[in-house]
């Protein structure tokens, strides 16, 4: 295995033990394979000569031979089993713990790789490519040490037969190499194609099921129907290419074989006939061949695993590759991975939240989301965050969840650099409810108490979250089962599972990113006088582009094109007249048309 696999060796070392002994079952075996070939060989001979009925000792001889061989073949059963059973269960476990580090590698990953490669993409590396390189863990290590081992084992055993023979087998044999070697990259190369394309079907597949409901009202179902027989028509096409490839390559191999077999009935015919060879020892030759035609055979097939192996292992090593850009160096749950926290962090956040000039850009934009940015929220205090569409309220917020990296010197949280902050304490005190809050399919009061099981606390939070109500109404109450992402609820209901939930972690800093969009204004109003008690002495940040909602801060700022451009109470800006007064009457005026309407 070349330096391709070398994300593997560690894994193979892991396992090392059951890979040995399973090594040592396979040399056994075939040990007793080239054992078998020449008794067989030995038996013939003893029939030979003299002509006519056989001696009593020739028969008890035979006898011998014949219960010999039969003991030869049970042991080689038992060989054979062990060595399949320690091999290829090593490569399953290893194929086991490859994926799981696969996985929590993907979990590590910040949020701007997931901007990068689609859900589909990554599926597809996940389970169709780690298949690929399970293929090359277990039955290719099988085969390729089965073929070391029996080559030599039975070039040697054919060498002391006859030399001339050998020779001549083995001309149409060498012939083999450049074969191989023909073959190898353009095995690769579709079947990386292959692969390709196997995740854009799988990101195909996944959009659409992610999407039906929108694809449904819009009756697009034939447009989707036929831009996936198009992809599908790609990927079948492809991969009759490589199975056609494959077709060519394994008779070729077979071909030779048979010129090799040939060889030896023309070559060992002449040598008999000439008195240089028994029947018995041409025979031997002839199994021996046999049996080192099966490992050249598999060595083809290794190989074209080899090579999907390969390409596979390119695709996922492509991901292991990536870092998180907010490094886990301080990550309490891999404490190992990097300096400790400096001890001057409190542990406990106080919320007093400080952007000092702030100017961000996202890795993919052209231009920054923010500029120039200046702000202080102090401890306990409430932020309203308004202003139009695109503004970049929402990426303030991911900055201070941290969900992208701000840069240095920009963004204090008690003082303290965020990027100094270890994410996971952070995070673990903010908590952040977006417009279109992500639920599990799991309980109600599982999703609140996000996986532990409903007892009294996840009613108290969706007291608070005014949800209380909506979940009595259900028959299952607390433990009613959401389905896929919550579809089974209302979006004003999700948003407020969604608050709850984040109100559970008794969060230090409260985000509320749009959360209310989908909530009626008289509900919300509840909602905002509800948590100012709950969230007493805790730093809220409210983001909407409703006034009504942002009213209520005790301080609020306006925001346009990445720049906050004005900044004050409700009052003090109503008086400004400026561009938040602006949409405070525009609002309340289409309050008054919908009332009168
Ligand atoms: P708001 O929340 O005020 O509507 P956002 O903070 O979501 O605005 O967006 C601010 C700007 O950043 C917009 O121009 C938007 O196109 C851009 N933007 C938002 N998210 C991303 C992203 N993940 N990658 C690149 N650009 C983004």
């Amino acid at each position: 295995m070349s330096h391709r696999f070398k994300r593997l060796y560690p894994y193979l070392w892991r396992y090392r033990v059951a890979i040995f002994w399973g090594m040592v079952c396979l040399v056994a075996t075939n040990f007793l394979e080239i054992r078998v070939a020449m008794l067989v060989g030995n038996g013939i001979d003893m029939l030979r000569l003299p002509f006519g009925p056989f001696t009593g000792l020739q028969r008890a001889a035979l006898t011998l031979f014949a219960v010999l061989v039969a003991g030869l073949a049970v042991g080689m059963a038992v060989t054979r089993f062990w060595m399949r059973r320690l091999i290829i269960g090593a490569s399953r476990r290893i194929e086991y713990d490859f994926r799981n580090d696969f996985f929590t590698h993907l979990l590590r990953l910040s949020p701007s790789f997931y901007d990068r490669y689609r859900t589909g993409d990554i599926m597809s590396r996940a389970t169709s490519d780690m298949d690929a390189i399970r293929m090359v863990i277990g039955p290719s290590i099988m085969y390729l040490t089965n073929t070391v081992t029996v080559l030599p084992m039975a070039i040697a055993q054919m060498l002391a037969i006859s030399a001339i023979l050998t020779g001549l087998v083995w001309l149409p044999l060498i012939t083999l190499a450049p074969l191989f070697y023909y073959f190898k990259s353009r095995i690769h190369r579709r079947f990386r194609r292959v692969q390709e394309l196997m995740s854009d079907l799988s990101t195909y597949v996944q959009e659409t099921l992610a999407g039906v409901r929108v694809i449904k009202i819009f009756g697009r179902e034939a447009g989707r129907s036929r831009d996936f027989n198009r992809v599908s028509d790609q990927y079948v096409a492809s991969n009759i290419g490589l199975a056609r490839l494959q077709a060519v390559f394994i008779p070729m191999l077979m071909l030779i074989v048979g010129l090799a077999v040939l060889m030896l009935i023309w070559a060992g015919s002449w040598l008999i006939i000439h008195g240089r060879l028994t029947i018995g020892q041409l025979t031997s030759f002839f199994l021996l061949l046999n049996w080192s035609v099966w490992p050249l055979i598999a060595l083809g097939w290794v190989l074209t695993q080899i090579e999907r192996g390969s390409a596979s292992m390119l695709r996922v090593e492509e991901i292991f590759r990536q870092q998180p850009d907010i490094a886990p160096a301080y990550d309490s749950q891999k404490a190992d991975v990097g300096p400790a926290p400096s001890p001057a962090i409190p542990i406990k956040l106080c919320g007093r939240i400080e952007i000092r000039d702030l100017t961000f850009q996202y890795p993919t934009a052209e231009e920054p989301a923010l500029r120039n940015l200046n702000l202080i929220i102090e401890p306990g205090a409430t932020l309203g965050l308004t202003g139009p569409v695109g503004c970049g309220k929402s990426t303030l917020a991911r900055l201070l969840a941290r969900r992208y990296n701000p840069p240095r010197g920009s963004v204090f949280v008690d003082g303290v650099d965020i990027l100094d902050w270890p994410p996971h304490e952070l995070r673990r005190q903010i908590g952040v409810v977006d417009q279109e809050p992500f639920l599990f399919s799991d309980t109600i009061a599982a999703n609140i108490l996000f996986g532990s099981r409903g007892d009294g606390r996840a009613r108290q939070y969706a007291d608070a979250a005014q949800l209380a109500s909506d979940v009595d109404s259900f028959p299952a109450g607390y433990e009613t089962l959401l389905g896929e992402r919550g579809i089974n609820l209302s979006g004003g209901q999700r948003q407020r599972v969604a608050l709850a939930r984040a109100l559970g972690r008794e969060p230090a800093l409260l985000i509320l990113d749009d959360a209310l969009a989908a909530v009626d204004t008289h509900t919300e109003e509840a909602i905002l006088s509800g948590l100012k008690q709950l969230l007493k002495g805790r730093t809220t940040l409210i983001i909407s582009h409703r006034i009504s909602t942002v009213s209520l801060a005790d301080e609020i700022a306006y925001m346009d094109r990445g720049r906050i451009v004005e900044q004050g109470t409700h009052a003090e800006l109503m008086a400004l007249r400026g561009r938040y007064h602006d949409l405070a009457r525009r609002q309340q005026l289409a309050a008054e048309i919908e009332r009168t309407a």
